[in-house]
């Protein structure tokens, strides 16, 4: 299977035909081709994005709107072949696409296609000074969007949806480890009628294809997500070209237990906060800090739940998790167990890689569990990204803010706990975009979503995207 890239509403091979093998980490077999795009490709994307701006920036908001929801109901009619795609391509279970990602990047189309009619302009009247003032929200032009492998489909359409309501083009860069639901949305693209050009995709690696979208002069901003190193260096090549960013990062989430909790709906969640998708998502707690008086009975009913997880093939219906998304994934998350127990970490369950019968070959490993007393240790500071967490108990409300807040990252928190006054304190003090109380990634489309500190910069979701993706120019008129 080829994957090609996506330009000017045309699939085309990489202008210098180079190619990129594409693994299934289920079975650790190469069952595919990529682009391995160059400069060239990128160009000739942007070209086609130019020429596509003037008119699609002019199309009435309804047209737009109209395009984008018929997007998003062609996905909804293909999302077995969609789920079982994203699945095979990044090892999560088909499940969990079917449920999770390939409905996300339905309702990314549909709620972007119906935000825009509501996106107002404001106006101030000076009263006093005879005049009025009122803000355009203007489409940048072809902007730049670069997506990672973990929720493949979900977060390239995050960024695509947005930018393409408020009337801009595209120029996208999925993860070269997981491109091919990316690939089968632009032949839905064509059957929704998009406009050539409006939307290109280009395939290949960060440090070549992606780089060159962030060095593109023309392309004036950048929304990108994926971890926290990448997203210094994009800052670094896009600070002289004054490019507008938007950079959603690494996360090292902390979940905060309290005794006063609703205890099964808190046990039931931290299990799915902790492992899922293999523990593969931004938001994952992977720092579990519990109120010492119920410990060790945490401790206990949570490792009996984690070992009852069943580690399987993506396609089980059975599986609770597949493969890890890649063998230097795997290899990575492997070393940090290694790192922990040398930083005295205890492991209460898992730590070992799992064979499933008829696909020896695929990334499987235990989620894991590890008993740590140090919140400083590197296993407690550096983002994992896999199916391991540490717990350790906390003696107070400060203790456990201090230990919470003492990493580089400040993406997500969860608290859990029935008292008021305790939710408010917390939620004000936590270093995070975003706090989760009794629950965790509940999401509402409308509400901001980043991070702070290293955990990036720019908020998405929302009328915040629709602002990233527009420029606000003031017009002030005297009468
Ligand atoms: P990554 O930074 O390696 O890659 C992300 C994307 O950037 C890929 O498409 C990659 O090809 C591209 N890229 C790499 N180098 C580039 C360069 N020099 N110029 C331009 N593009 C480049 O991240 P990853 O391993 O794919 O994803 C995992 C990371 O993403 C984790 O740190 C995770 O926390 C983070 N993440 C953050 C969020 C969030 O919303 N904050 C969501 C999901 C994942």
């Amino acid at each position: 299977m080829k994957i090609q890239n996506y330009i000017n509403g045309n699939f085309e091979n990489p202008i210098e035909n180079n190619w990129l093998d594409n693994y299934n980490p289920s079975n650790g077999e190469v069952y595919g081709l990529i682009p391995n795009s160059s400069k060239e490709d990128v160009e000739k994307a942007y070209e086609s994005a130019k020429s596509a701006f003037l008119e699609w920036s002019k199309t009435t908001l309804e047209e737009r709107s109209r395009i984008l929801i018929k997007i998003s109901e062609l996905l909804e009619d293909n999302l077995q072949s969609f789920a079982e795609a994203e699945s095979k391509d990044n090892g999560k279970p088909v499940s969990l696409a079917k449920t999770v990602d390939i409905p996300r990047a339905a309702s990314n189309f549909r709620f972007f296609g119906n935000a825009i009619t509501q996106f107002a302009s404001e106006s101030h009247e000076s009263v006093g000074q005879n005049a009025i003032n009122y803000t355009l929200r203007q489409p940048i032009g072809v902007v730049g969007c670069i997506s990672p492998w973990n929720l493949p489909l979900y977060l390239f359409t995050w960024k695509i949806a947005p930018a393409l309501a408020a009337g801009n083009c595209v120029v996208a860069k999925p993860s070269e480890i997981t491109p091919m639901t990316a690939y089968l949305l632009s032949e839905i693209c064509n059957k929704a009628a998009l406009p050539k050009g409006v939307l290109n995709i280009v395939h290949g690696l960060g440090k070549s294809t992606g780089q060159a979208i962030v060095e593109h002069p023309e392309i004036k901003a950048i929304s990108f997500t994926g971890g926290t190193a990448t997203g210094a260096h994009i800052a670094k090549v896009a600070a002289p070209m004054f490019k507008k960013l938007s950079l959603e990062l690494g996360g090292k989430n902390p979940n905060i237990i309290f005794a006063d909790c609703g205890y099964d709906e808190m046990l039931h969640t931290t299990v799915r906060s902790s492992f899922a998708n293999q523990g593969q998502i931004c938001l994952c707690g992977s720092r579990i800090f519990v109120e010492a008086s119920m410990y060790e009975k945490f401790k206990k009913d949570f490792v009996q739940k984690v070992q009852a997880l069943k580690v399987g093939h993506p396609s089980d219906e059975n599986t609770n998790i597949g493969a890890l998304v890649s063998k230097s994934h795997l290899e990575k998350v492997m070393d940090y167990i290694e790192i922990g127990k040398n930083e005295g970490g205890k492991i209460l369950c898992g730590g070992n890689k799992v064979t499933v019968k008829g696909f020896e070959n695929g990334y499987y490993l235990e989620p894991t569990v590890m008993e740590i007393r140090s919140d400083e240790c590197r296993v407690n500071q550096e983002e994992i990204f896999g199916p391991v967490v540490t717990i350790m108990p906390f003696n107070s409300e400060d203790e456990a803010l201090q230990m919470a807040n003492k990493v580089k990252y400040g993406l997500s928190a969860t608290l859990w706990t029935n008292d008021l006054k305790r939710t408010m304190r917390m939620s004000n003090q936590l270093q995070a975009g975003i706090v989760w109380v009794n629950t965790w990634m509940m999401r509402d489309l409308r509400t901001p979503f980043g991070g702070v500190k290293a955990s990036g910069v720019g908020r998405e979701g929302g009328f915040e995207a629709l602002r990233f993706f527009t420029e606000a120019k003031n017009v002030c008129i005297k009468y």
